[in-house]
């Protein structure tokens, strides 16, 4: 089952991987982390299809895409 999680202490909310994932499954989290950004986060888990765009677009690697 495919699912994708974000390290919210690397995240730095830069939306980017909210602009590509093609099934519009991420969203920023209502809470912030340590930096007091509102970090991404995947809502619907049975409908990603692990296609790694989030994965690979991220600047600061706080995404895992497991297959
Ligand atoms: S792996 Fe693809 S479908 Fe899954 S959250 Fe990332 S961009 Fe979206
Ligand atoms: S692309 Fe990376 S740093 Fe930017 S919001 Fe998504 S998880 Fe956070």
């Amino acid at each position: 089952m495919p699912r994708m999680t974000v390290d919210p202490n690397y995240c730095k909310g830069c939306g980017l991987c909210i602009s590509v994932c093609p099934k519009k499954i991420i969203r920023f989290s209502e809470n912030m982390n340590a930096k007091g950004y509102h970090y991404a986060e995947c809502f619907n888990q049975d409908a990603c299809i692990a296609c790694k765009m989030c994965y690979n677009i991220c600047p600061d690697v706080a995404i895992t895409v497991e297959k």
